[in-house]
């Protein structure tokens, strides 16, 4: 794990488990003032109750009145994504008996672009191997295609995977962990009071057959539509459209790519296109802002024929939307948690968003353990909450410098072209928050350079600019400074 990787760096959970409890996986962070007052957004939902019974036999769930009642589930993952089988496998790992619900067949397709970054790799259970198809160590950055400038790296910065194959194995090491799996299981709610829940220490989960399975808890790792993110209450501040096609492209082609990839800043304000090479097929992706639809495919279409691709049938074009929290967005409700897009976690500026699902899967996976155990509502809500500020203090903080930098992106994304190809590091920055040895966050909080670089590229923004963060796309100035990088940089 890297070492910047904050979300295991705040203080110890309240009340540790009993001696003899198996423990999380890895290091749960804790609390806060905010169990001990109650103040939070994450609101429980139940009260204080008689706890049931448990201990079924192994990997199996136990009645929820020590009898012959109906079966209850340690923990129910609801979604089979990098976030989901995260959860499923920590839970699994401490002992617990874990459902893993996915209303898709495994293997499934996801648009994405699949980059793995550092902090995704770090955060792999044990001896899983990386399915790459291809592994970077070069960049051409463009702005809408012009000025191109390839920077590039001994060291491998990410890596490239196929998303089914990658997600397919996430599940198969949260199975060997003891977490079952099921598939075609679209689940429609959850309940956490009412007539199909047998005991406020439980929660009921409806599946679209009609069909209830019982939980002691809840991960909603459902994605970026979530279900269970609307039951939490989950707030999104900030929403965009992905658009990609899979193209299948002849030996010399795909040769001209491996090892490098294209990104392209957009014509829209914080829109970005993407090549990333996997052997014989290009993905080929472009993002911007929801409620740009006809401008966002008009931009994918321009950016391959641009590029020479649009001779090239794809195989597969598909469309997604990311979603990101606000900062008060709550991340539990009673003894339900969310984690991954279903709770808007990504990079608000690059929307990269695996190792966002495969960190708050982890950490939702341990706490669920938490609050499955915890007697009453009381420390139910204690866990969820341990949850909530282990986040706050890890994914919170570099979703906030994100923020910042997709503000000047907005605005600006010439200076930031000149920057990131200019600036020699700038570039080395790129290099080390890819591969994992830094983050943004920590960066903008331990490097003196990094945080003026920022504070100054916010000034300017305000002060040359004088429009909001909506911005205004690509701009005389922003061609000047893209095509004389030095001279821009020089002038921050
Ligand atoms: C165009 C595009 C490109 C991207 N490229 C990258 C990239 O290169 N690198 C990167 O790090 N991130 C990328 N992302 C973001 C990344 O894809 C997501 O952040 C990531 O998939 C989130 O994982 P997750 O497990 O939270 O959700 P998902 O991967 O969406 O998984 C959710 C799962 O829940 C299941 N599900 C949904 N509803 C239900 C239900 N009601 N009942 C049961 N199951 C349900 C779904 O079938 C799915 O399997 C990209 C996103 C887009 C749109």
């Amino acid at each position: 794990m890297s070492s910047e990787n904050a979300e295991n760096a705040g203080p110890e959970p309240i009340e540790p488990l009993a001696p003899g409890d198996p423990a999380p996986a890895a290091g749960p962070t804790g609390p806060s003032a905010d169990a001990a007052t109650g103040a939070s957004a994450d609101t429980p939902t139940d009260a204080p109750t008689d706890g049931g019974p448990e201990a079924g036999p192994d990997g199996e769930p136990a009645s929820a009145d020590g009898g012959d009642g109906p079966e209850v589930w340690d923990v129910v993952v609801v979604g089979a994504g990098p976030a989901g089988a995260s959860a499923a496998y920590a839970a699994a790992v401490a002992g617990r008996r874990v459902l893993l619900l996915e209303k898709a067949e495994l293997p499934r397709y996801k648009t994405c672009g699949g980059g793995i970054i550092g902090p995704s790799r770090d955060s792999l259970p044990p001896g899983f191997e990386l399915p790459f198809l291809d592994r970077v160590h070069a960049v051409t950055f463009s702005l809408e295609g012009r000025f191109p400038r390839t920077r590039r790296s001994r060291r491998m910065l990410f890596g490239l995977v196929n998303r089914p194959e990658f997600d397919a194995q996430l599940v198969e090491h949260a199975q060997k962990a003891g977490a079952q799996l099921r598939t075609g299981a679209t689940v429609t709610r959850v309940e956490q009071h009412g007539p199909s829940v047998p005991d406020r220490r439980t929660v009921a989960v409806v599946l679209a057959d009609g069909e209830t399975v019982l939980a002691r808890a809840v991960v909603g790792a459902d994605g970026s539509a979530s279900r269970i993110g609307a039951h939490v209450g989950v707030k999104l501040g900030q929403v965009d459209l992905g658009l990609e096609a899979e193209i299948p492209v002849p030996p010399s082609v795909a040769e001209d790519w491996k090892g490098r990839i294209l990104i392209d800043w957009g014509p829209m304000p914080g829109s970005y296109g993407w090549v990333f090479p996997k052997g014989d097929t290009l993905t080929v992706g472009v993002i911007s802002a929801r409620g740009e639809g006809a401008a966002t495919k008009r931009y994918l279409e321009d950016f391959v024929a641009r590029l020479g691709l649009a001779g090239f049938e794809p195989a597969l074009s598909s469309g997604h939307l990311t979603r990101c929290r606000t900062d008060d967005s709550p991340l539990s409700r009673g003894r339900v948690l969310v984690c991954g897009d279903a709770a808007g976690l990504l990079e608000p500026w690059t929307r990269e968003g695996i190792s966002y699902a495969l960190r708050s899967g982890r950490l939702a996976g341990e706490w669920a353990v938490r609050v499955a155990e915890a007697a009453d509502a009381v420390d139910a809500r204690r866990q969820a909450l341990n949850y909530a500020f282990a986040i706050k203090a890890g994914l919170g903080v570099e979703m906030a410098v994100g923020r910042r930098m997709l503000s000047v992106f907005e605005r600006r994304p010439g200076l930031l072209h000149a920057v990131i190809t200019g600036v020699r590091p700038a570039w080395k920055a790129f290099a080390d928050i890819t591969r994992g040895s830094a983050t943004l966050g920590g960066m903008v909080r331990s490097n003196g350079l990094a945080r003026r670089a920022l504070d100054v590229l916010d000034k300017r923004m305000d002060t040359e600019s004088g429009v909001g963060p909506a911005g205004r796309g690509v701009t005389r100035k922003d061609e000047e400074d893209a095509a004389a990088p030095e001279e821009a940089a020089g002038a921050l």
